[in-house]
């Protein structure tokens, strides 16, 4: 039997997240569970995508599912994963588990392809195309090199964004 279990989401600042993460070198019982509480971490959120520093975990490690929530699950486990080639430019409405209650446009490659490892060891290559497929590759990749969605954004959005962090944070305190 395999217990699940729903790991803490680690939420921006954590410096945790601006940490480039380390190959998984092999892909043992341990990283199989990782891989299990990942899944359920982010179906349960709900998020279309996990990586595993947002889980405290600096491994190059993501699971990714953009199917509709009404449709049999799908889920991607990206091992190791790579940017092979990128084309086109589009421009998209992004969230992030890590950073709650923020929404902004972020410049992205239309089209993506990513060579990654599945849970077998095996070397396989995803297309994303003009899609949410594209995107969340990227912004998963993104946070596996220690970049964020406010990173990608202009500097006058992340001016406000980091003021609106330091007056919620300092109104939390208070209360
Ligand atoms: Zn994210």
């Amino acid at each position: 039997m395999v217990f699940m279990a729903t790991l803490e989401i680690l939420k921006y600042p954590n410096p945790i997240l601006k940490k480039k993460t380390r190959p998984v070198q092999k892909i043992d019982p341990s990283i199989h569970q990782l891989i299990q509480d990942m899944a359920e971490t982010m179906y349960a959120a709900p998020g279309v995508g996990l990586a595993a520093p947002q889980v405290g975990c600096p491994l190059r490690l993501a699971v990714v599912d953009v199917t509709p929530a009404d449709q049999p699950k799908n889920l991607l486990v990206l091992i190791n994963p790579e940017v092979v080639a990128t084309e086109g430019e589009c421009s998209w409405e992004e969230g992030c588990l890590s950073i709650p209650e923020y929404t902004e446009e972020v410049k992205r490659k239309k089209r993506i392809i990513v060579r990654y490892q599945d849970l077998q060891g095996e070397e396989r290559e995803i297309v994303g195309d003009d899609n949410l497929l594209s995107i969340a590759l990227q912004h998963e990749i993104d946070h596996l090199e220690g970049i964020l969605f406010i990173d990608r954004i202009s500097r006058l959005k992340r001016g406000l964004f980091r003021r609106r962090v330091e007056k919620e944070s300092k109104e939390g305190k208070k209360s």
